[in-house]
């Protein structure tokens, strides 16, 4: 059991007061207010320990070094990866994605595809989408089926009528919140001798991210999404696999040996982080870690879900508004249109109550274009610290919206 009135102390954000009114948080998807044992670890290391990493024999140097090197190993056993060389950090799941889909579609041999799934955020999709079209690779894209799961038997079917290199996907729908059967899909992808990448940048708070038991060859996610600064995030990969290589961001600390004639590059995972570290985001990525777990990362997801399910019963009172999808399972957020109600007009009236909703594509365009002919839409994404009379107060707060757009026609 979560003891939230004791939780909301570590987040003095929430108190804060919009427009006269208290703020009710509920973007928590695009990203979650950072914990004060997170801001206190990142300003301890300033404070304390701050010098530049791998590069120098001082003390100060040799203790950043350490401190990050640890939050490696504490990301690493976070998500169950076999050793920390597993655990590439980079700055968020898109840079992870972009440096995978660069490096991965590059070696591929001749012809292979990549598959991905409509539900993409454009981070899962673009990248690979992009490599493709330079590299001449064939891109294809998976369809739903309807009620916001992926279509398996249509993605079975790409996979056996074209020969496939990469399958990636997102662990949860940053749009539906659809969780996806990783397990069915790492397996479809590798009974076809293709990688299976997985975008967790939903799914590493709300879902058991546990990269063995999945079987995925490649992970990403952002620290910002579980209670870390921005500008930190992991690109995991299996050791072979990141090994065999080539990396495509070059500098300091990320080679063997320079010469005029040529370079040669370390080992995984110095390999790819060319330049200096985000170190001090590594060391807050590692605080949140201890935040979460310290909490119990069973009750977080336990109330998470709780919340998203009273947040979907609830909206049922709001006239006209359809929440977009109905998967089997969704974790995190949803999102939704509401007749006649333009999702800008309604995110700004509502804003004016405190209410912090996001309207727009959500970076999922082939989504909303494809799959329910809409451009904008307005998503409602809680976390751990909220109540569920914060979202009683939000829906509430959505009628009235609704009623004075209505009434001013
Ligand atoms: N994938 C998904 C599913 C996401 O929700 C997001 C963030 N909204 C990203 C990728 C990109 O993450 P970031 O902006 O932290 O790189």
């Amino acid at each position: 059991m979560l003891h939230v009135n004791e939780i909301r102390k570590d987040f003095p954000i929430l108190d804060t007061h919009v427009f006269g009114h208290r703020l009710v948080y509920l973007d928590n998807a695009a990203t979650m207010q950072v914990p004060e044992p997170v801001l206190r670890a990142v300003m301890r290391h300033y404070h304390e320990d701050n010098a530049n990493v791998h590069r120098g024999i001082h003390a100060l140097s040799e203790r950043s070094t350490r401190a990050l090197e640890e939050a490696r190993e504490h990301a690493a056993s976070f998500i169950n990866a076999r050793s920390a060389d597993e655990v590439v950090f980079t700055s968020g799941t898109t840079a992870s994605l972009n440096m995978l889909a660069d490096m991965l579609v590059a070696q591929l041999p001749s012809g292979k595809a990549v598959v991905t799934t409509v539900m993409e955020h454009h981070a899962n999709f673009v990248p690979w989408q992009q490599a493709c079209a330079r590299t001449g690779h064939p891109f294809l894209v998976a369809p739903l089926d309807g009620r916001g799961d992926l279509n398996l038997r249509a993605l079975e079917g790409l996979l056996d009528a074209n020969d496939v290199g990469v399958v990636a996907f997102a662990h949860v729908s940053n749009v539906l919140g659809t969780v996806n059967p990783v397990n069915k899909i790492v397996a479809a992808a590798h009974e076809r001798g293709a990688i299976a990448v997985v975008d967790a940048a939903q799914s590493i708070r709300h879902e058991v991210v546990d990269v063995q038991a999945m079987g995925c060859d490649f992970l990403a996610f952002s620290g910002h999404k579980m209670g870390a600064s921005t500008g930190i995030g992991v690109l995991y990969g299996k050791l072979d696999l990141l090994e065999g290589l080539q990396p495509v961001r070059f500098g300091g600390e990320m080679v063997d040996d320079v010469r005029i004639a040529g370079t040669t590059f370390t080992r995984s995972p110095l390999r790819f982080e060319a330049g200096t570290p985000n170190y001090v985001g590594a060391i807050g990525l590692s605080a949140a870690i201890s935040y979460l777990e310290n909490l119990g990362l069973g009750d977080v997801r336990a109330r998470e879900t709780r919340l998203i399910r009273h947040a979907e019963d609830k909206l049922k009172s709001v006239p006209g508004l359809k929440v977009l999808g109905a998967p089997a399972v969704r974790a995190g957020c949803l999102s939704f249109a509401i007749e006649g109600i333009h999702p800008f007009d309604l995110a700004t009236m509502i804003d004016k109550l405190g209410v912090a909703l996001r309207s727009g594509n959500q970076c999922a365009q082939p989504l909303l274009h494809e799959e329910y002919d809409v451009g904008t839409i307005t998503r409602l994404s809680p976390a751990f610290y909220n109540t569920v009379s914060e979202i009683d107060y939000a829906v509430d707060a959505l009628v009235r919206v609704c009623e004075l757009l209505r009434s001013k026609r």
